[in-house]
């Protein structure tokens, strides 16, 4: 562990010393090639009827990047992290860090589940609980790094997706497409040594490209160019679920946004409302919420703001089309 842990801490120096040292990177922009992605298709068989609050949709906080999203008889989890205050992570490199908060909802009393979105194949978002116990056959979304990984694990309905690749995913009458946002963990020295990380653009509603609500969730990511290309192809998002927490690995390297960066997220993807999650559940987040409350404050944005603490559940209400 220790020797893991000293060669962690070598490699991940070197590799940040390259990114500085490295050519510059071609100033292409985001939009230069414009790639529109591969489209896959999930037909899930019909639930219940639509409820009583079939004209809403809720967002629950259940901890860490772990949130349950409900829309038209559809529930989508995320990144599911369901273990206790005291437990570990592994985070690669003989890296660990230990949980701070417990889920808001236990793993056994979930609802059943039609989507897994996963971001990247990091222990606080895919635990070793989750890894045992998730059923095999529950759909999950994520990269193509992640799903190899899922593979090995045994989860049989793997969707694979690069940047901009979506999933179309219809459960009676209701619909939602998932696309793959970019994402980085860290800076680009740093992120090569982690796993490439998703953010994704929830689309629901009959017609996707002019959906009834559109939801971006970032991912473990730092602001940088690319996304700006984000709001260029998905204009007018209704919410954003932010990861924060400004996680810093070795105490040195942040690999996500703090206070500071989830209000320029917020400038350049201009959600209507914004959430902020993955802020105080594990000893490497550093940037607690209070700083991103006080960025906000002072950038004037309060009012798009919702502060959902563990068990919160914010209600949506999609346009009538
Ligand atoms: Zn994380």
């Amino acid at each position: 562990m220790r020797v893991d842990r000293l060669l962690g801490r070598a490699v991940l120096l070197a590799a940040f010393g390259l990114s500085f040292a490295g050519p510059a990177r071609a100033e292409n922009g985001p939009q230069a090639m414009a790639p529109q992605g591969d489209t896959y298709t999930l037909k899930l068989p019909a639930g219940e009827p639509a409820t009583a609050n079939a004209g809403t949709g809720t967002v629950q906080f259940i901890g860490t990047a772990t949130v349950l999203i409900r829309y038209q008889g559809l529930t989508i989890l995320t990144d599911p992290n369901f273990l206790h205050k005291g437990d570990h992570v592994h985070l690669g490199y003989g890296l660990t860090s230990q949980r701070q908060t417990n889920p808001a909802i236990e793993f056994d009393k979930l609802p059943p589940i039609d989507l897994v979105i996963l971001s990247h194949m990091h222990e606080d978002h895919f635990d070793k609980l989750v890894q045992e116990r998730l059923n095999r056959n529950t759909p999950i979304v994520t990269t193509r790094e992640a799903s190899e990984k899922l593979k090995r694990l045994g989860f049989q309905q793997r969707f694979a997706l690069s940047d901009w690749d979506k999933l179309e995913v219809t459960k009676g009458d209701t619909r939602v497409r998932v696309t793959s946002v970019p994402g980085r963990h860290g800076a680009a020295g740093v992120s090569v040594l982690l796993p490439t990380v998703m953010g994704s653009v929830l689309d629901f509603g009959a017609n996707a490209d002019a959906p009834d609500y559109r939801m971006y969730i970032s991912g473990d990511t730092l602001v940088y160019d690319d996304i700006r290309s984000i709001p260029q192809r998905f204009p007018g998002i209704d919410l954003a679920l932010l990861h924060l927490g400004g996680t810093r690995i070795l105490g040195v390297f942040k690999v996500t946004m703090d206070g500071k960066d989830g209000v320029q997220m917020m400038q350049i993807v201009k959600p209507k409302k914004t959430i902020p999650i993955h802020y105080n559940d594990y000893d490497v987040f550093k940037s607690p919420l209070a700083e991103f409350a006080r960025e906000v404050k002072a950038a004037g944005l309060e009012d798009s703001v919702v502060y959902l603490a563990h068990g919160d559940t914010y209600t949506f209400t999609p346009r009538k089309r």
